[in-house]
Protein backbone atom coordinates (compact mmCIF):
# COMPACT_ATOMS: atom_id res chain seq x y z
CA UNK A 1 0.00 0.00 0.00
CA UNK A 2 0.81 3.44 -0.70
CA UNK A 3 -0.88 6.94 1.32
CA UNK A 4 -0.80 10.18 -0.48
CA UNK A 5 -1.59 12.95 1.35
CA UNK A 6 -4.46 14.96 -0.30
CA UNK A 7 -4.14 18.43 1.53
CA UNK A 8 -1.43 17.59 5.30
CA UNK A 9 -2.88 19.28 7.94
CA UNK A 10 0.69 21.19 8.96
CA UNK A 11 0.73 23.21 5.20
CA UNK A 12 -2.22 22.11 3.04
CA UNK A 13 0.23 20.79 0.71
CA UNK A 14 -1.21 18.20 -1.80
CA UNK A 15 1.37 15.56 -2.91
CA UNK A 16 1.38 14.44 -6.44
CA UNK A 17 -1.30 11.68 -6.50
CA UNK A 18 -0.95 10.82 -10.60
CA UNK A 19 2.97 10.32 -9.74
CA UNK A 20 1.86 7.95 -6.57
CA UNK A 21 -1.04 6.44 -8.99
CA UNK A 22 1.72 5.49 -11.86
CA UNK A 23 3.90 3.54 -9.05
CA UNK A 24 0.73 1.51 -7.25
CA UNK A 25 -0.36 0.87 -11.22
CA UNK A 26 3.16 -0.26 -11.87
CA UNK A 27 4.24 -2.69 -8.71
CA UNK A 28 0.39 -3.30 -8.43
CA UNK A 29 -0.09 -1.68 -5.32
CA UNK A 30 -3.62 -0.38 -2.94
CA UNK A 31 -3.38 3.43 -3.58
CA UNK A 32 -5.13 4.52 -0.36
CA UNK A 33 -5.58 8.39 -0.21
CA UNK A 34 -5.47 10.24 3.20
CA UNK A 35 -7.76 13.33 2.50
CA UNK A 36 -9.63 13.49 5.64
CA UNK A 37 -9.32 17.32 6.01
CA UNK A 38 -8.64 18.28 1.98
CA UNK A 39 -10.27 16.16 -0.17
CA UNK A 40 -13.21 18.47 -0.58
CA UNK A 41 -11.59 21.27 -1.88
CA UNK A 42 -11.54 19.26 -5.20
CA UNK A 43 -14.57 21.15 -5.68
CA UNK A 44 -12.91 24.47 -6.42
CA UNK A 45 -12.71 24.60 -10.17
CA UNK A 46 -8.85 26.30 -10.20
CA UNK A 47 -7.95 24.11 -7.68
CA UNK A 48 -9.25 20.73 -9.11
CA UNK A 49 -5.72 20.42 -10.69
CA UNK A 50 -4.08 19.24 -7.73
CA UNK A 51 -6.52 16.58 -6.93
CA UNK A 52 -6.49 15.44 -10.56
CA UNK A 53 -5.18 11.96 -9.53
CA UNK A 54 -7.78 10.99 -6.79
CA UNK A 55 -9.71 9.31 -9.07
CA UNK A 56 -7.08 6.50 -9.21
CA UNK A 57 -7.23 6.14 -5.74
CA UNK A 58 -8.59 2.16 -4.63
CA UNK A 59 -9.82 3.87 -1.29
CA UNK A 60 -9.99 7.60 0.49
CA UNK A 61 -10.24 8.56 3.74
CA UNK A 62 -12.46 11.81 4.38
CA UNK A 63 -13.72 13.72 7.67
CA UNK A 64 -17.16 15.25 6.56
CA UNK A 65 -17.05 16.63 10.42
CA UNK A 66 -14.40 19.01 8.87
CA UNK A 67 -14.13 20.68 5.04
CA UNK A 68 -17.95 19.24 4.58
CA UNK A 69 -19.37 21.45 8.04
CA UNK A 70 -20.94 18.16 9.19
CA UNK A 71 -21.54 18.67 13.27
CA UNK A 72 -18.06 16.48 15.09
CA UNK A 73 -17.97 12.97 14.59
CA UNK A 74 -18.37 12.06 11.10
CA UNK A 75 -15.40 9.67 9.54
CA UNK A 76 -15.61 8.23 6.09
CA UNK A 77 -13.51 5.39 3.90
CA UNK A 78 -14.87 5.56 -0.04
CA UNK A 79 -13.74 2.26 -1.42
CA UNK A 80 -13.49 2.32 -4.71
CA UNK A 81 -14.67 -1.73 -5.28
CA UNK A 82 -17.39 -2.42 -2.66
CA UNK A 83 -16.34 -5.89 -3.18
CA UNK A 84 -13.21 -5.61 -1.57
CA UNK A 85 -15.14 -4.89 1.44
CA UNK A 86 -17.78 -7.43 0.93
CA UNK A 87 -14.80 -10.17 1.05
CA UNK A 88 -12.91 -8.43 3.93
CA UNK A 89 -15.78 -8.33 6.32
CA UNK A 90 -18.30 -10.07 5.59
CA UNK A 91 -19.43 -12.84 7.37
CA UNK A 92 -22.47 -15.42 8.12
CA UNK A 93 -21.98 -16.89 11.67
CA UNK A 94 -25.10 -19.37 12.11
CA UNK A 95 -26.30 -16.92 14.75
CA UNK A 96 -26.59 -14.08 12.49
CA UNK A 97 -27.43 -14.80 9.16
CA UNK A 98 -30.03 -12.62 7.55
CA UNK A 99 -31.06 -14.30 3.75
CA UNK A 100 -30.69 -12.17 0.79
CA UNK A 101 -33.32 -14.42 -1.14
CA UNK A 102 -36.15 -12.14 -0.97
CA UNK A 103 -37.60 -9.74 -3.76
CA UNK A 104 -35.82 -7.15 -2.46
CA UNK A 105 -31.90 -7.70 -1.54
CA UNK A 106 -31.09 -6.41 1.76
CA UNK A 107 -28.21 -4.00 1.91
CA UNK A 108 -26.30 -5.03 5.29
CA UNK A 109 -24.05 -2.33 6.75
CA UNK A 110 -22.24 -5.01 8.69
CA UNK A 111 -20.82 -6.83 5.55
CA UNK A 112 -18.50 -2.95 4.48
CA UNK A 113 -16.85 -2.48 7.72
CA UNK A 114 -16.29 -3.73 11.35
CA UNK A 115 -18.59 -2.23 12.90
CA UNK A 116 -22.48 -4.40 13.47
CA UNK A 117 -24.58 -2.32 15.41
CA UNK A 118 -24.56 1.55 14.47
CA UNK A 119 -26.54 4.53 14.76
CA UNK A 120 -27.58 6.77 12.02
CA UNK A 121 -24.55 8.76 11.87
CA UNK A 122 -24.84 9.20 7.74
CA UNK A 123 -28.07 11.08 8.54
CA UNK A 124 -26.28 14.47 9.66
CA UNK A 125 -23.35 14.24 6.64
CA UNK A 126 -26.53 13.30 4.05
CA UNK A 127 -28.52 16.71 5.29
CA UNK A 128 -25.63 18.50 5.32
CA UNK A 129 -24.84 17.43 1.74
CA UNK A 130 -28.45 18.41 0.72
CA UNK A 131 -28.53 21.50 2.60
CA UNK A 132 -25.37 23.38 1.26
CA UNK A 133 -25.44 21.92 -2.59
CA UNK A 134 -22.08 21.82 -4.79
CA UNK A 135 -22.60 25.72 -4.98
CA UNK A 136 -22.49 26.14 -1.58
CA UNK A 137 -19.92 24.09 -1.17
CA UNK A 138 -17.34 25.87 -3.08
CA UNK A 139 -18.46 29.25 -1.80
CA UNK A 140 -17.98 27.86 1.36
CA UNK A 141 -14.65 26.27 0.89
CA UNK A 142 -13.47 29.55 -1.23
CA UNK A 143 -14.15 31.96 1.52
CA UNK A 144 -12.13 29.49 3.82
CA UNK A 145 -8.81 29.55 1.42
CA UNK A 146 -9.85 33.63 0.74
CA UNK A 147 -9.32 34.34 4.54
CA UNK A 148 -6.17 31.87 4.41
CA UNK A 149 -4.63 34.33 1.74
CA UNK A 150 -5.60 37.26 3.43
CA UNK A 151 -4.14 35.90 6.70
CA UNK A 152 -0.78 35.21 4.69
CA UNK A 153 -0.34 38.54 2.61
CA UNK A 154 -0.92 40.12 6.07
CA UNK A 155 1.83 38.07 8.01
CA UNK A 156 4.03 38.96 4.71
CA UNK A 157 3.28 42.95 5.28
CA UNK A 158 3.65 42.35 9.06
CA UNK A 159 7.30 44.02 9.87
CA UNK A 160 7.11 41.14 12.96
CA UNK A 161 6.10 38.02 10.93
CA UNK A 162 7.22 36.16 8.49
CA UNK A 163 5.25 34.46 5.60
CA UNK A 164 5.98 30.84 5.52
CA UNK A 165 3.51 28.90 3.49
CA UNK A 166 -0.27 29.41 2.08
CA UNK A 167 -2.24 26.05 0.65
CA UNK A 168 -5.83 25.30 0.82
CA UNK A 169 -7.28 26.82 4.05
CA UNK A 170 -3.51 26.71 5.78
CA UNK A 171 -1.20 29.70 6.19
CA UNK A 172 1.79 29.13 8.17
CA UNK A 173 3.90 31.75 9.62
CA UNK A 174 6.28 33.14 12.50
CA UNK A 175 6.80 35.68 14.69
CA UNK A 176 10.50 37.35 13.85
CA UNK A 177 11.51 40.06 16.89
CA UNK A 178 12.57 43.70 15.53
CA UNK A 179 15.55 42.90 17.55
CA UNK A 180 18.37 41.43 15.23
CA UNK A 181 20.70 40.10 18.05
CA UNK A 182 18.94 37.38 18.75
CA UNK A 183 19.99 33.81 17.48
CA UNK A 184 18.09 31.40 15.39
CA UNK A 185 17.79 28.91 18.20
CA UNK A 186 16.42 31.56 19.99
CA UNK A 187 13.43 32.48 17.75
CA UNK A 188 12.72 28.78 16.87
CA UNK A 189 12.51 28.60 20.68
CA UNK A 190 10.15 31.27 20.78
CA UNK A 191 7.89 30.07 18.45
CA UNK A 192 7.50 26.97 19.64
CA UNK A 193 6.33 28.12 23.02
CA UNK A 194 4.19 30.77 21.67
CA UNK A 195 2.32 28.19 19.42
CA UNK A 196 1.95 25.71 22.91
CA UNK A 197 0.74 28.90 24.49
CA UNK A 198 -2.16 29.44 21.53
C1 LIG B 1 -7.98 14.95 10.85
C2 LIG B 1 -7.02 14.16 10.06
C3 LIG B 1 -6.78 12.83 10.39
C4 LIG B 1 -7.40 12.17 11.60
O1 LIG B 1 -8.77 12.06 11.44
P1 LIG B 1 -9.73 11.77 12.71
O2 LIG B 1 -11.09 11.75 12.14
O3 LIG B 1 -9.50 12.87 13.69
O4 LIG B 1 -9.31 10.44 13.23
C5 LIG B 1 -5.90 12.12 9.60
N1 LIG B 1 -5.30 12.67 8.53
C6 LIG B 1 -5.51 13.96 8.18
C7 LIG B 1 -4.82 14.54 6.97
C8 LIG B 1 -6.38 14.74 8.93
O5 LIG B 1 -6.60 16.02 8.58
Amino acid sequence: MVIGTAGDVSTGAVDDLNAIASICKKYDLWFHIDGAYGTPAAVIPKLSYLFDGIKEADSIALDPHKWLYSPIEAGCTLVKNLQHLIDTYSSHPEYYNFSNTEDEIALNFYEYGFQNSRGFRALKVWLTLQQIGRSGYEKLISEDIELSEMLYNLAKKHPELEAIFQNLSITTFRYIPLDTTKSKDFINELNKNLLNML
